[in-house]
């Protein structure tokens, strides 16, 4: 890790059970590990973290570092999840960092929540997350909250930002093309990456592609 880091940002959204997280097939990545290189990173300061799956544990930091958590669920329950919709905790995560920008719709049609202001904290992230347990986001999910060494100077999590967001994609055509193009992709337009590949990208590109052979 680079040694200018000073906050450290982690989120995990997905398996967890008595052997970590689950990363690949058979393959798994202990609490015990992550706290161990963590602590191991003195430059880092602020741990952001948040967890979402069974049983979540709680970051242990070193003496000199501070952390925000938040867990999907208590330690000792579970998450919920759907194949085809995902995690409600997540969505609200990601809600709660892009909604001002993205015009301010809540997952749930009749809701009308909204964040202002110009910073998302630990207060304003609780509050929101609490309106969507108890309207029934979350379906039965009752998050936590850990804080360590934090207090009104730090308890900002990120700017509650209003200007259009956008990705510039670069794309350089195989040898023997020698063209390259730039597509810019609005924040909003985009909803998990295989869509962005396969429905935003690929079209252009190949619709580029057969323009450039036909050309030559
Ligand atoms: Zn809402």
């Amino acid at each position: 890790m680079r040694h200018n880091v000073h906050t450290l940002v982690f989120l995990y959204s997905g398996h967890h059970d008595r052997h970590g997280f689950k990363v690949g097939m058979n393959e798994y990545f202990s609490m015990q590990h992550i706290n161990r290189n963590i602590q191991e990173c003195t430059h880092v300061k602020k741990v952001i973290a948040f967890v979402d799956c069974c049983q979540p544990e709680i970051i242990r930091v070193n003496e000199e570092q501070r952390l925000i958590q938040f867990n999907a669920t208590a330690s000792t329950d579970t998450a919920i999840s759907s194949r085809n919709e995902g995690s409600p905790f997540t969505k609200l995560l990601v809600q709660t960092f892009t909604m001002k920008a993205s015009g301010g719709k809540c997952a749930l049609p009749l809701c009308k929540c909204r964040i202002d202001g110009p910073f998302i904290t630990t207060d304003s992230l609780s509050h929101y997350i609490e309106i969507h347990r108890q309207n029934g986001l979350l379906r039965g999910m009752e998050p936590e909250k850990s804080l360590i060494k934090i207090n009104w100077q730090n308890e900002c999590l990120a700017y509650n930002y209003s200007y259009k967001v956008a990705f510039l994609f670069d794309i350089e055509l195989p040898k023997p093309f020698t063209s390259k193009h730039t597509y810019v992709v609005l924040a909003t337009a985009v909803n998990d990456y295989d869509a962005l590949i396969q429905t935003i990208l690929f079209p252009r590109f190949a619709g580029r592609r057969r323009l450039t052979v036909d050309l030559i």
